[in-house]
């Protein structure tokens, strides 16, 4: 990555560490650069109603354009960063410019931002929250933080705290990945849980196999009779998401709708003027 940094070095492709990536001092030494160099960047991928495909928000996704390695998804490079504070710094860029750019969008719309187990933890996040909040104007319900089960995430009471404090502003909390992770039933009764998302390796075989039918038309009934929102992730087609619809999920997330793509950047002075929304070149999801 660096100019004369891969000399005498072997390229490894190791996914836990970040392809490409030897050691994870190189890898999170780019990151700190990548942030303070403006490489990095968040791509918008469509929610709808699955009623009508009407638009309903997008999840902020992070990439990272790497000068050398090209577009770069969270896969590559994320979990690789094992440093606290550098997990905090990109966490924070991701709320800020994400707060920020919804607060320019259609005030119908939400965002949807993912937000790291260990980030939560540590102190000062709600303030974080409260922050990003203040400095884009964006309205505390417009906002959705996407946590994934993890036992880290439980430990803590600092975690519960921060939880409270920042869904008592109107900051919405959903479950990600819901059903894969060992203490889903654990977040859904101790954490005040807004909207539970059926992971895609659910909704992959749906159709086709009838347990993971029958499992998904659990996690529905129990979404449902919990008071719960219910998004299905990863829709690729058709198929899935009249399955999905009939069975009463409400909302989807999939490339059957739309993939992450770049919305326009908002410049500071257009503070006032909502930029039009593009990613919608499929007609089917513009909001009527
Ligand atoms: P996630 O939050 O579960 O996000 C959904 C992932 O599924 C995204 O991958 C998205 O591109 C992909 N996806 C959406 N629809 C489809 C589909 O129809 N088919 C398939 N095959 N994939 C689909 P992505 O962008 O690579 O992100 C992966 C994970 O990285 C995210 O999973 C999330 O856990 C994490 N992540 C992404 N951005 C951030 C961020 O800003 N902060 C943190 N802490 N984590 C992030
Ligand atoms: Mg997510
Ligand atoms: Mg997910
Ligand atoms: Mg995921």
């Amino acid at each position: 990555a660096k100019a004369n940094g891969g000399r005498g070095r072997v390229e490894v492709h190791d996914e836990a560490l970040g392809e490409g990536y030897v050691d994870q001092l190189q890898l999170e030494t780019d990151l700190r650069h990548a942030l303070e160099a403006g490489e990095l960047r968040l791509f918008y991928q469509p929610i709808v109603a699955l009623s009508d495909e009407h638009l309903l928000g997008y999840e902020a996704l992070i990439r990272w354009q790497h000068p050398t390695r090209g577009l770069l998804p969270p896969g590559a490079f994320l979990a690789a960063a094992e440093d606290n504070r550098l997990t905090s710094r990109l966490g924070a860029w991701v709320l800020h410019q994400a707060c920020w750019d919804a607060a320019g969008w259609d005030p119908a719309l939400r965002v949807h931002v993912n937000i790291s187990a260990r980030h939560l933890a540590e102190p000062g996040f709600s303030e974080l929250v409260a922050d990003a909040l203040a400095t884009s104007g964006l309205a505390p319900e417009r906002l959705e933080l996407e946590i994934t089960e993890s036992t880290a995430l439980f430990a803590a009471d600092a975690t519960l705290h921060a939880v409270d404090q920042v869904t008592e502003s109107g900051v919405t909390l959903a479950l990600d990945d819901f059903g894969t992770g060992y203490s889903a039933i654990t977040a859904l009764h101790r954490l005040p849980i807004h909207t539970v998302k059926i992971d895609r390796s659910f909704v992959a075989d749906v159709v086709t196999q009838p347990a993971t039918a029958a499992l998904v038309q659990g996690l529905l009934q129990l979404g449902q009779g919990m008071g719960l929102q219910v998004i299905a992730e990863g829709i690729e087609d058709g198929e899935q998401a009249r399955w999905l619809r009939e069975h009463g999920c409400a909302m989807a997330q999939g490339y059957a709708f739309g993939r992450p793509a770049p919305l326009p950047a908002r410049e500071l002075d257009d503070l006032a003027v909502p930029p039009d929304l593009v990613g919608l070149d499929d007609p089917s999801v513009v909001p009527d």
